[in-house]
């Protein structure tokens, strides 16, 4: 007698990728039923409710491509849509392919174990119900787990304390409060201006600068909208066969290294025109020789020279002994984050060279030189990308261990979509995986997994086992591609493309820089291979 499923597939998740999963999954006929802790769909962009959030990518093509109707139908009213925009985007979508009924929201997975006995997977929530399923899917987030730093009396602050991404989700009132903002990535650079324009005051403690870029925002116009509609196809091509999943026109078939000094500088200025285009549309060589990606940095720490007035403040900023990329570089949207500086109610404190965070007290942050008082203070630290959610509750495989306990030292997977000793699970952007524009590499990781369970249920297989080989081999090959990068920088910049932001952690490789095109034509041909990574039985 076949043994009895709560559902087919269960999917923990309900960001882009627990959508793109429903999609193509439906398609294969099996049940699934969506997991999401939060109160909302949208992943990412329920949880980031942060004033500034927008998108980094142009929305156009930070977006799911499934449904052409869907392309033709929706309209972006600018060229870095805000987080409400983007949730409100995700909802039509769950409108329009009716996924709600499949969703359950407000319930978090506590457990998954692997049933030696019946091969299934036994699911817990917090609200104490259990489930079995055939397939379990991680549609975590790859940036969703937070980094709560430890800083001593973090607790005993009085006033509103918390995770840039656990904004309060019914909002928060900062207009004339002062606010204190720990750390200074991509969030910061999008959340300083906004929150500086009402705020009493904000003080920023930055360890280590950044290279910020312009996203130079921009209202959609119907021409605009017009052209890229009536050329979405063209505009999914180039994200499918781009090297980070972007609509853009690269390689550009040349090399700063080889361009003459004023060239170059006239090539640089031309493209300042927002965007991580500015990157791969000037020249080909910029993330691979470092004489080059010393220019590109040189540039860009030049434009912030050009708009910070006191240079004391500007010295603060400028990134010093790493090659741009090694940090994900942010972008800077409008009002812009390095224009804050010049204003009166915002303060840059060098917690890494000059003034040391003690510790939280009752109503502020101590530091090595002084003690500055708030009303709130957010922890915009970061994330244990690629692997913080996959490690936050227990699962385990057929030996027992959790997937924590197996990425103690090293975080390895097949192509960052399955893991050895965790059958018939999946997981979207996984480590060891590209960093790309994520919808882009969503929607190939859930076209690979749907691939592979409509195998298994069109060919009569109950399991099949990740081999450990094939995990071996895709991970020395994605670490003998990151030796060969400007990114490979060890734990010299707590990089989260290195997971060398986790205290007590050592740096590892999470992220395949061989190219997200190349990276997308390898899942295709896993597939028509038959999978010869997996075994089935
Ligand atoms: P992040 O880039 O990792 O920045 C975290 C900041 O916190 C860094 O400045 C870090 O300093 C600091 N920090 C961490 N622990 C600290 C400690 N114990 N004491 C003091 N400072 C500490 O995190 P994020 O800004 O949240 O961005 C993470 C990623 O999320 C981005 O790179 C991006 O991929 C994504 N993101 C995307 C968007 C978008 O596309 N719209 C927006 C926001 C974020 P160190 O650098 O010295 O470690």
């Amino acid at each position: 007698m076949p043994l009895k499923v709560d559902y087919d597939a269960i999917v923990v998740g309900a960001g882009f990728a627990g959508l793109a999963l429903m999609h193509y999954l439906k398609e294969v006929g099996i049940s699934v039923q969506v997991f999401d802790k939060a109160t909302d769909i949208g992943g990412t962009w329920t949880w980031n409710r942060y004033p500034g959030a927008a998108t980094d990518s142009e929305g156009y093509y930070y977006c799911l491509t499934f449904s052409k109707e869907i392309l033709q139908e929706w309209s972006w009213s600018r060229r870095y849509p805000g987080w409400e925009e983007t949730l409100k985007y995700l909802h039509f979508v769950a409108d329009k392919c009716d996924m709600w009924p499949d969703i359950q929201l407000n319930t978090e997975i506590v457990s998954a174990d692997f049933q030696n006995d019946t091969g299934l997977w036994l699911i817990k929530t917090g609200d104490g119900k259990q489930y079995t399923c055939k397939y379990f899917i991680s549609a975590m987030g790859m940036i969703s787990e937070p980094v709560i730093p430890k800083i001593k009396g973090l607790k005993k602050f009085k006033g509103p304390s918390f995770h840039s991404s656990r904004w309060p989700q019914e909002g928060l009132d900062y207009a004339d409060k002062r606010v204190g903002i720990i750390g200074c990535g991509a969030t910061t650079v999008q959340m300083l201006p906004a929150m500086a324009q009402t705020a009493k005051n904000v003080t920023v403690f930055q360890r280590t600068p950044n290279f910020v870029l312009p996203a130079m925002q921009s209202q959609m116009t119907p021409e605009w909208e017009k052209e890229i509609k009536d050329n979405y196809d063209e505009i999914i091509a180039k994200c499918r066969n781009h090297s980070f999943g972007m609509a853009f026109d690269s390689p550009v078939g040349r090399n700063a290294v080889d361009t003459p000094a004023e060239e170059r500088q006239k090539i640089f200025e031309e493209h300042w025109k927002g965007s991580f285009r500015w990157v791969f549309e000037t020249f080909d060589d910029l993330l691979v020789d470092p004489a080059a990606n010393k220019m590109a940095a040189d540039f860009i720490i030049s434009k912030m020279k050009e708009v910070v007035k006191d240079p004391e403040v500007a010295d603060i900023l400028t990134p010093k002994g790493y090659p741009l990329f090694a940090k994900r570089p942010p972008l800077e949207h409008d009002p812009g984050f390095y224009e804050s500086f010049n204003r009166d109610n915002v303060k840059l404190v060098d917690i890494k060279d000059r003034e040391p965070i003690v510790e939280i007290t009752e109503n502020g942050v101590r530091t090595t030189l002084d003690h500055y008082e708030f009303d709130i203070i957010v922890l915009a630290t970061g994330f244990q990308a690629y692997t913080g959610a996959l490690e936050a509750f227990d699962i385990r495989g057929v030996s027992g261990t959790t997937i924590r306990d197996k990425w103690e030292v090293e975080s390895k997977s097949i192509m960052g979509v399955c893991i050895a000793d965790y059958p018939n699970l999946f997981t979207i952007t996984g480590p060891q995986a590209p960093f790309a524009n994520l919808p882009t590499s969503i929607q190939q990781n859930a076209l690979w997994i749907s691939d592979c369970i409509k195998k298994m249920e069109s060919e009569g297989y109950d399991l099949c086992h990740p081999l450990p080989e094939a995990e071996d081999e895709w991970s020395a090959h994605v670490a003998e591609i990151h030796r060969q990068t400007l990114m490979d920088v060890g734990d010299k910049v707590h990089s989260w493309m290195m997971g060398a932001n986790i205290e007590n952690k050592n740096a590892r490789v999470l992220v395949y820089f061989g190219g997200a095109g190349v990276y997308y034509d390898k899942l295709r041909e896993s597939v028509n291979q038959g999978f010869p990574e997996l075994s089935f039985s």
